[in-house]
């Protein structure tokens, strides 16, 4: 199968194919039961960042924890991302 190359610019990481939304809730507090944390699948977890419910370990770097799902469209691309400046 033949496969193409496409570069591309993006401006926060929801537009980006390594970006991860995961389910996270305060187990403390019902009114943050839909919160959410969000991952960089593309980058290692080096802090051994974990859930707050389950205390399993992220599958990938942590870029914000415990927000509310509407803020995940505002997700700025961090510092550390290994595409910047590339
Ligand atoms: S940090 Fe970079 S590689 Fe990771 S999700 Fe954001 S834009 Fe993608």
């Amino acid at each position: 199968m033949e496969t193409v190359e496409i570069k591309m610019g993006i401006t926060h990481c929801n537009q980006c194919p390594f970006f991860k939304v995961v389910h996270d809730p305060d187990p403390t507090d019902s009114f943050n039961v839909d919160d959410i944390s969000t991952l960089c699948t593309k980058c290692p977890n080096d802090n051994e960042a974990r859930y707050w419910s389950s205390n399993k370990l992220f599958e990938g770097k942590v870029i914000d924890i415990s927000i509310r799902p509407y803020q995940v469209a505002n997700t700025k691309i961090p510092s550390w991302c290994p595409f910047k400046n590339k």
